[in-house]
């Protein structure tokens, strides 16, 4: 199953120059339209970014190496994880 914006593809298909009224494209449009649809979100993306974590602060200045969420800042975060638990991002190893 693929998932696709409705009214993009509309207006795509009517973006599209031809010669004069074309009932036909109005009749594919019109059957796009009323296909059964379902509900979806788009998927975020997003990265575990790691920082440094104080653990015991001065004068002891003990640190760790943690991870957040590039999204919405989650900092419980383990690299492992593909999905932040928080905002549901999807976690994308390559994110440059
Ligand atoms: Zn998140």
């Amino acid at each position: 199953m693929r998932l696709i914006d409705v009214d993009a593809l509309c207006d795509e298909i009517e973006s599209v120059e031809y010669s004069g009224h074309d009932p036909e494209v109005e009749r594919i449009c019109s059957l796009i339209q009323k296909a059964k649809w379902i509900d979806a979100e788009p998927v975020k993306h997003g990265y575990w970014e790691e920082f440094t974590r104080i653990v015991i602060p001065q004068p002891y200045n003990h640190y760790e190496q943690a991870w957040k969420c590039s999204k919405c800042g989650y900092d419980e975060g383990f690299l492992e994880w593909k999905y932040c638990p928080q905002c549901g991002a999807r976690m994308e190893k390559d994110h440059e």
